[in-house]
């Protein structure tokens, strides 16, 4: 029975070690946090499990879905309606269909017709690869047009991606409106969004139920320090509680984390590092509410405002009902942002008192002293930037190590990085490791 040792719990490695552990391998997770889930965990809001990122799955997301079936979680997973609103010159704006795009009142009829076929195009053309080397932004400019670019694409890229907005590929656009536009199943009145009763934390904890009936271990509050490899070829994990000897390593973190953790290696070259290095990452600052004041009567907002603070506004309790949080509404406001940022500095009741003050702009009836819970999450690395050299930046599973892998969110490519694809990774890197050890 090979030891596998597998770095953090997030749905990558909860996806992984389940596979290993059920194919007879003695698996171990160390992860750093306080609890498994990774970027998908969750916290206490008004007394039920509560994602601190917002959550949800898409119809066409199959790998979670199955693993979900699988594991016996997806008796929990119910499909909700969503509804989308867009914010824009000081309105917000239905935003879910074609006649919303028709009334669309911010841009010219004209432009409204180019922004849907625009999108129209994108659903149906199959092949992404002639976009990977084409900016998003300019895709744009040249195809919806400057107003279209200005008022819907230019705010959501800047929002998603900071300063690097005119860099993202093409590619990584096309997959979200391509997949998106295939996610309404035969006979579904509108999009219809998964979540799980309970939260995803159900999902998370079904496989660690799993995992640990198998026989598989979870270490919590470990962080791993070092990699190393021993004369015998095994490979030492330094931990914060010790340190671990395994046949097999996987490594979930992101490529800048990893590559400080193996450098001292006598076969880890800086041309791997660097490569470990280029792909940038963004941060993000998440404000969660519970109040007793229903603010909209919209899921999802797009803050199409290139001055606001945050980038979206999501009504949890639109999807959810808010029977499970003592009846509290649950709002979201998030923000994707470079680790310079003053907010991963200044405290948190600053930030809170900034979105609040921008929060009664976008709905002038907010009242903050209707609010029961606050939470601020700062989350380090929470987007990739998926630019024109991306495919050349993805490192590989294989490691310059022989019996250590590298499996996270930055080789998912076209499509953006999410649970579906993180328990996708999870299995394949779980099969690589099988066939590898049995020789195949
Ligand atoms: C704001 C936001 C909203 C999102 N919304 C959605 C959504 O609606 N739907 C969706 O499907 N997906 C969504 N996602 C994406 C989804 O959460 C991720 O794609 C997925 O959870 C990634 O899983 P992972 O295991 O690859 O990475 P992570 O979840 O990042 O797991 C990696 C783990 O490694 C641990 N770790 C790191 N360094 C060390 C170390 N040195 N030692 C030990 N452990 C370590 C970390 O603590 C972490 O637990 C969202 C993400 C964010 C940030």
């Amino acid at each position: 029975m090979k030891r596998i040792g597998i770095i953090g719990a997030g749905y990558t490695g909860l996806s992984a070690a389940y596979t290993l552990a059920k194919a007879g391998f003695d698996v171990t997770i160390l992860e750093k946090g306080q609890y498994p889930g990774g970027l998908a965990g969750g916290f206490t809001m008004e007394g039920s499990n509560l994602e601190i990122a917002y959550h949800h799955i898409f119809k066409t997301d199959k790998d979670i879905i199955a693993l979900a079936k699988e594991t016996g979680a997806d008796t929990n997973l119910k499909w909700h309606n969503s509804s989308v609103a867009l914010y824009y010159d000081n309105k917000l704006y239905p935003f879910m269909s074609a006649l919303d795009l028709l009334r669309f009142s911010p841009l010219s009829f004209l432009n409204r017709i180019r922004a849907g076929l625009a999108v129209l195009y994108l659903q149906k053309i199959r092949r992404y690869k002639q976009f990977i080397k084409i900016p998003a932004y300019n895709w744009m400019l040249k195809n919806a047009g400057k107003s279209v670019t200005r008022v819907i694409w230019e705010p959501l890229l800047k929002g998603k991606f900071d300063q690097f907005y005119n860099k993202v590929s093409m590619a990584w656009l096309w997959a979200r409106i391509h997949i998106r536009a295939n996610s309404r199943e035969k006979g579904d009145s509108g999009e219809k969004l998964g979540y799980f009763d309970g939260g995803f934390d159900v999902f998370t904890q079904k496989l660690v139920e799993k995992i640990t009936k198998y026989g598989g271990k979870i270490v919590l509050n470990n962080s791993i320090k070092e990699i190393s490899v021993l004369p015998d070829k095994t490979i030492q994990l330094e931990a914060s509680l010790g340190n671990y000897i395994f046949d097999c390593v996987i490594a979930t973190t992101p490529g800048f984390i990893f590559a400080e953790l193996v450098k001292n290696n006598k076969n880890i070259t800086p041309t791997y590092i660097d490569k470990l290095k280029s792909i940038d990452y963004l941060g993000a600052i998440l404000y969660v509410f519970s109040s007793s004041q229903e603010i909209s009567k919209y899921y999802w907002h797009n803050i199409n405002d290139l001055n606001s603070p945050f980038l979206v506004f999501i009504n949890h309790t639109k999807l959810i009902d808010k029977k499970n949080y003592n009846n509290k509404y649950v709002y979201y406001v998030g923000a994707y942002l470079p680790h310079s940022h003053r907010y991963f500095e200044i405290n948190q009741n600053e930030i809170i008192k900034e979105w609040e003050d921008y929060i009664k702009k976008i709905f002038p009836q907010f009242d903050p002293s209707k609010i029961n819970q606050r939470n601020i999450f700062k989350l380090k690395y929470a987007q990739h930037i998926v630019d024109l050299d991306y495919l050349s930046k993805i490192p590989d599973y294989k490691t310059p190590i022989a019996g250590l892998y590298l499996a996270n969110f930055s080789q998912i490519f076209p499509e953006d990085r999410g649970t579906n694809y993180a328990v996708r990774e999870g299995l394949k890197i779980a099969e690589e490791v099988i066939k590898t050890v049995d020789g195949k």
